[in-house]
């Protein structure tokens, strides 16, 4: 949609009104500059709420050849608006059209917003094709959680994509897309310079031959290179905790200072994406975290402690310590059951919290050996205990369904497991949020099928029908419709592309029903352990030999140790000369 250059005041107006709010806005000078235009691809509290996003926004404003702003999903009122004024969708801090920028960068944490990308584009004036988009500028790309992944469903509408953690990623990015513009290099020779950057992937210069659902050849242009090593770094403490957030009232978070104090989690839980893709466990050093408690809440009195498993934090209990000597506020993203003492449970009381939210995943003994979350029951009835003993009232518990030889016996588990320990709370109130599992890539149980929804809808309604007559249970669940498009997405090919776009105008449903063939046999086809999986290109340093070793271990619900940084070799991560040890 060609859209003409007039901005609705109205449109100008909100935007203000959101930065007039803000503190920590960064207002660069355009002169001169690589322009980036960073978009969250879904509405701007939710995008404020994010640390990556956060984060990628100070990282591009750091350096000095580059200026970045933002983007987000507008409402549905201000859509409606845009298209009446003809406005094109322009960026916040300069209120300048998207398609005016140097690079639009989209930060992905979600699949679920893939289908908001081509809607975004069109409001900006932009081809939402990668094909379509011939000129120098501007260069569309994505990174982020999602696409790292398995950037594939998003390749026919992406220039290029950034895999891996962001801090380190963006400095060459912007120094050869600088170089390509003064040389006036074309959009197809950027791209082979971006090439040459080991984290980024060019999905057009990939050609893939399918064989129904599966892959059959994957063609790599003459010079593009075969495997994108994805990008992190081992030392947390190399990037100092950021200072500079953006701070405004219109977000979940609203006045707390984000603290990333720990990143992977070395437990291994055999479903989990971010458990994987992070590793090895890296924790920051305890003196940096308490000078960043300290500037946090001498700021805003309250620091939110985030990470991929944020209890396994060597020094939490000191951290909190810390921050509530100094009468602050100080909230954890997660906890896990087998970190829980009194302690912990007592700090946290007096920091604030109400609600403990925990994750046993499964009601059974056997199937949380299956997915390596190796507690008894009675350990789980255990920490119920001493979390009654600290006085709290509210619980907050994650369930997963539909796991990999589950059986209705399990989800009985479930209403056995929370009825015991609603037993031990007495008093108080227990939400389950009840999730259908969904196979990711990069985790053991990526070649696994998709349970079928029925069996999915049949054990939620015997764990919604055991607590029909019991008060203080809540139960919330995913639909397995939802879940069954997230399990398309998370591990579909390129081909997925064209079907995004056209459910970001017409839904999914009718997109399910056209290419119902396609969709099911991928969703429930488990893979084969040699087969060619959409996101194999990409290397974070898990090796696939060990990943298939966790499935089967899985299967036969055998426990593996947790991670054990320095003296552990096992997945692949970790390379004996990143440690020293003579020490
Ligand atoms: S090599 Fe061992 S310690 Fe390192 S990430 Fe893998 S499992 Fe964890």
């Amino acid at each position: 949609m060609e859209r003409g250059l007039p901005i609705s005041w109205k449109l100008k107006k909100k935007v203000k009104e959101a930065l007039a709010k803000e503190r920590g806005t960064v207002y660069k000078d355009h002169g001169g500059k690589v322009r980036v235009c960073l978009i969250y691809p879904n509405s701007y509290s939710l995008g404020m709420t994010n640390l990556g996003f956060q984060t990628v926004y100070h990282l591009f404003n750091s350096l000095d050849g580059c200026v970045a702003e933002r983007a987000f999903l507008p409402g549905k009122e201000e859509i409606e608006e845009f298209a009446r004024t003809s406005t094109s969708l322009f960026s916040y801090e300069s209120q300048t059209p998207l398609r005016e920028f140097d690079i639009l960068a989209f930060s992905i944490p979600f699949e679920d917003d893939y289908t908001n990308i081509p809607k975004i584009l069109d409001l900006a004036g932009v081809p939402v094709l990668s094909g379509e988009r011939t000129g120098f500028r501007p260069l569309v790309a994505a990174g982020g959680v999602a696409v790292s992944l398995n950037p594939e469903p998003l390749a026919e509408l992406m220039d290029f994509f950034l895999i891996g953690e962001g801090e380190g990623a963006l400095a060459p990015v912007i120094d050869i897309f600088r170089d390509a513009n003064e040389k006036g290099l074309s959009k197809k020779e950027t791209l082979k310079g971006l090439d040459s950057v080991p984290w980024a992937y060019v999905p057009s210069f990939y050609q893939y031959v399918f064989d129904g659902a599966r892959i059959k050849e994957v063609r790599v242009e003459a010079g593009a290179k075969e495997k994108v090593t994805a990008l992190k770094d081992f030392n947390l403490d190399k990037y100092p905790v950021p200072q500079n957030f953006i701070m405004t009232p219109d977000t979940e978070f609203k006045d707390t200072f984000l603290i990333e104090v720990e990143r992977g989690c070395g437990r291994g839980c055999r479903f989990c994406a971010a458990g994987f893709l992070y590793l090895p466990p890296r924790w920051r050093d305890i003196d940096n975290v308490k000078e960043a408690v300290k500037t946090g809440l001498d700021g805003s009195g309250k620091v939110g402690l985030v990470g991929t498993a944020v209890s396994e934090y060597p020094q939490i209990i000191d951290t909190i310590e810390f921050g509530v000597e100094r009468e602050g506020e100080v909230t954890l993203s997660s906890l896990r059951m087998d970190r829980l003492d009194g302690n912990l449970l007592g700090l946290l009381k007096k920091s604030g919290y109400k609600t403990i939210t925990l994750a046993p995943e499964a009601g059974s003994e056997r199937m949380r050996a299956v997915v390596n979350k190796g507690m008894s029951n009675d350990d789980i009835l255990a920490s119920i205990r001493l979390i009654k003993e600290a006085g709290f009232l509210k619980l907050k518990l994650y369930f997963l369904i539909g796991l990999p030889s589950e059986e209705d016996s399990d989800a009985e588990a479930i209403v056995g497991l929370t009825k015991d320990m609603k037993s031990v709370l007495e008093k108080g109130e227990i939400t389950l949020s009840i999730n259908p599992f969904i196979p990711k890539p990069f985790t053991p149980f990526q070649w696994q099928a998709f349970e079928d929804p029925s069996v999915i809808d049949r054990r939620l309604s015997i764990i919604q029908k055991g607590f029909s007559k019991v008060n203080g249970v809540n139960v919330k669940a995913l639909s397995s419709r939802e879940a069954f498009i997230q399990a398309y997405i998370g591990r579909a090919d390129r081909r997925a592309g064209p079907l995004i776009i056209e459910a970001s105008s017409k839904g999914w449903s009718r997109v399910i029903k056209k290419n119902s063939g396609l969709l099911n046999q991928s969703v429930y086809m488990e893979r084969a352990r040699e087969e060619r999986l959409p996101w194999d290109m990409i290397d974070h340093g898990v090796k696939k030999p060990y990943l298939w070793k966790e499935y089967q271990k899985g299967l036969e619900g055998r426990l593996t140790a947790p991670c054990d940084v320095g003296s552990c070799f096992r997945c692949g991560v970790c390379l004996p000369e990143y440690f020293n040890y003579e020490n």
